[in-house]
């Protein structure tokens, strides 16, 4: 008998396509638990943040790891007024790049900004469910 593991319909953030890979699944999975995984590759050791399914370095395939840093640095930000369909209830919004001290970046919204950002300002890293499908990695300050 084969036993089917019940697999948890996902979303990453306000994306309506679903999680395509069980390499994405587990992306989202774990997510879901306010973890957040990196990619690495499995022949030359190269890191991915988001993870990446194949290395972009030499197309091996990458797989999933912890990440552990949750502090970073705003490195750059967009304020965004005019946003797609799905996030127009809420605009404007900021999308920021944060830089941890091992030198990774990672892209998302800041959602507790309560005045204008700033370069070189401290972010943490934040998760939230949108809804009981939908979940998302942000920044805090
Ligand atoms: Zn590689």
């Amino acid at each position: 008998m084969v036993l089917m593991s019940e697999q948890k319909e996902l979303y990453l953030g306000y994306a309506t396509d679903k999680a395509v890979t069980p390499f994405f699944q587990k992306f989202l999975e774990a997510l879901a638990e306010e973890k957040l995984l990196m990619s690495k590759c499995t022949s030359c050791g190269t890191e991915f943040l988001p993870p990446r399914e194949h290395c972009q370095k030499c197309l091996s395939k990458a797989e999933l790891v912890p990440f552990t840093e949750t502090e970073a640095k705003l490195r750059s930000y967009v304020i965004v007024d005019f946003a797609p369909e799905t996030l127009t209830s809420k605009a404007p919004y900021v999308v920021a790049i944060g830089e941890f001290p091992s030198g990774k970046r990672l892209t998302a919204h800041i959602t507790n900004l309560m005045s204008m950002p700033e370069v070189g300002m401290p972010l943490k890293l934040g998760f939230e469910k949108i809804d009981d499908k939908r979940i998302t990695y942000k920044w805090l300050v």
